[in-house]
């Protein structure tokens, strides 16, 4: 059953430093094959405080350990990473089903944040000057905020654990990590990677559950919990944001998405359907920065359409653990089946659906779909697809292309192919999103800020930003 997981492949509860197989288990399936992959130890509300109270005893000698040491776990954890890199591809591919190219993007890009966050550990500045009255002294520092509690989703397994965990251990925190039930294995597998790196017992600890509400409910509640960082669906971090409202917890939400990519007169329409296969087929379509609606200008419209059907035309797709496929099977057949109402729902509102390929039957498949004519603010427009799916919508003024971008409740990224980058800064400028991508399909670098306005998000992960997501600022004033 386990036999093509790799080695250091761990299924249990990590609590305290100790591996153990937890009371009862649940099962996680490789999406290609539908075929149970392992068996996961089920963590209980109990397993779930037993691992804030190792949290909690190990913070006091992991706060005071020297920033230089800590630092040099997250390095080691980098080279540990890197050295393994295939291993944790294979991980992510067999439980999240996306392609072996794009795990191995990912598990990249998941190292990245240990080697950045190793960088940062040993960098944060406090401040010392005089009051403007001339009475005091100034002073501010900063201290690690306590136990960090630690929800990722299943579409990154790698990249949103070290995401959150790199920047915890940096400043000082202890954690206690909830990866998604249909994706825990890549978790535990980062988990294992930190205590050969030498995280102590109790640094990291990792409680994979079915039973996500109220476990988290109830370490939400422990007064030993100082902060969350969830990633995730914005409907599930306003329940959250409600729970720590209880007790006026600090917390980092990186929440869902809902990306135009505008194609703007004059672009470049061969660099914009390159964008566009990064942007919108990148893991599937699977992403919280995923394109989810184009707006393309009238004059090239048809160029686009064309040039990005043959592109999504010839992509493998099948098994992610084939490499030489482009396109892997969504996490789950309700994920599929979610895409596939929408796909209907887009034809009942007169949408053209375009299948441009046909997918294997068997697994949580789907093919790359076109969908021309729709109008803006029809279901495909509204709703985060979540896979392989791109709606065309024509403009003819900028400005009105402007205003359907920002017509959402979310704003995590953007996308502006213009060619002149005057044009792309300026409408760029104008976007109500966290991150704009100027003639570029990409922007997640572990050293850039990531995270969203309005509901995709509180708070930036990665970049400068990262660190102070678990640092508490203190300010000491001194008479002079
Ligand atoms: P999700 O359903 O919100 O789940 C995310 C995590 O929250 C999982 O670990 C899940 O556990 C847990 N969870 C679910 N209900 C919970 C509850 N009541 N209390 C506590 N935890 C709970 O999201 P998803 O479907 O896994 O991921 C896709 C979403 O994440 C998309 O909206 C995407 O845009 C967003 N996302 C955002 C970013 C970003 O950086 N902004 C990055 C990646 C993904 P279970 O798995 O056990 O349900």
């Amino acid at each position: 059953m386990s036999a093509t997981l790799p080695q250091h492949a761990p299924t249990g509860l990590l609590i305290g430093g100790d591996w153990s197989a937890g009371d009862t288990q649940f099962e996680v399936l490789d999406p290609a094959s539908l075929e149970t992959l392992a068996m996961v130890g089920d963590a209980s509300v109990a397993d779930g405080l037993d691992a804030v109270a190792a949290a909690h005893d190990a913070f006091g000698a992991w706060a005071a350990t020297p920033a230089r040491e800590r630092a040099e776990v997250l390095r080691r954890a980098f080279e540990i990473m890197t050295a393994e890199i295939e291993d944790c591809a294979r991980l992510i591919v067999l439980e999240n089903g996306k392609a072996f190219s794009d795990a191995m993007g990912e598990a990249r890009y998941a190292a990245e944040f240990f080697r950045w966050f190793a960088e940062e550990a040993v960098r944060v500045a406090g401040g010392f000057r005089d009051a403007p009255a001339g009475d005091k002294m100034i002073i501010t520092d900063h201290t690690p905020a306590g136990v960090a509690y630690l929800i990722t989703p299943w579409n990154f397994p790698a990249a949103m654990a070290t995401r959150k965990l790199a920047p915890a251990l940096a400043a000082g925190c202890t954690t206690v990590l909830k990866p998604a039930e249909q994706t825990p294995l890549t978790a535990l597998w980062v988990g294992e990677v930190l205590q050969r790196a030498g995280a102590p017992a109790g640094v990291v600890n990792i409680v994979a559950t079915s039973q996500a509400g109220p476990v988290s409910e109830a370490i939400l509640a422990d007064p030993r919990v100082a902060t969350l960082s969830f990633t995730g669906s914005t409907p599930v971090g306003k329940i959250l944001l409600a729970q720590t409202a209880q007790r006026v917890l600090t917390s980092s939400m990186e929440l869902g998405g809902n990306a135009p990519f505008l194609v703007l007169e004059g672009a470049d329409v061969e660099a914009a359907v390159d964008g566009a296969m990064v942007a919108k087929m990148r893991n599937g379509g699977a992403a919280c920065t995923a394109a989810n609606r184009f707006y393309v200008h009238a004059s090239l419209v048809d160029e686009f359409s064309s040039r990005f059907r043959s592109a999504l035309a010839a992509m493998r797709i099948g098994p992610g653990i084939d490499r030489s496929n482009d396109l892997g099977a969504m996490v789950s057949t309700g994920e599929r089946d979610k895409i596939n109402q929408l796909l209907e729902d887009a034809a009942a509102e007169g949408g053209r659906v375009d299948a441009v390929s046909e997918a294997p039957t068997a697994g949580a498949f789907i093919a790359p779909h076109l969908v021309h004519g729709v109008e803006h603010g029809s279901t495909l427009t509204r709703n985060e697809v979540f896979g392989p799916v791109a709606p065309i919508v024509t403009f003819e003024d900028t400005r009105d292309a402007i205003r359907m971008a920002n017509d959402t409740e979310y704003g995590l990224i953007s996308y502006v192919y213009a060619r002149d980058k005057g044009v792309g800064i300026t409408v760029g400028r104008q976007l109500q999103s966290g991150m704009v991508a100027i003639d570029r399909g990409v922007v997640s670098d572990a050293a850039a800020p990531f995270g969203g306005m309005k509901e995709s998000g509180l708070g930036r992960e990665g970049g400068f930003h990262g660190i102070h997501e678990f640092l508490e600022t203190r300010y000491l004033a001194v008479d002079w």
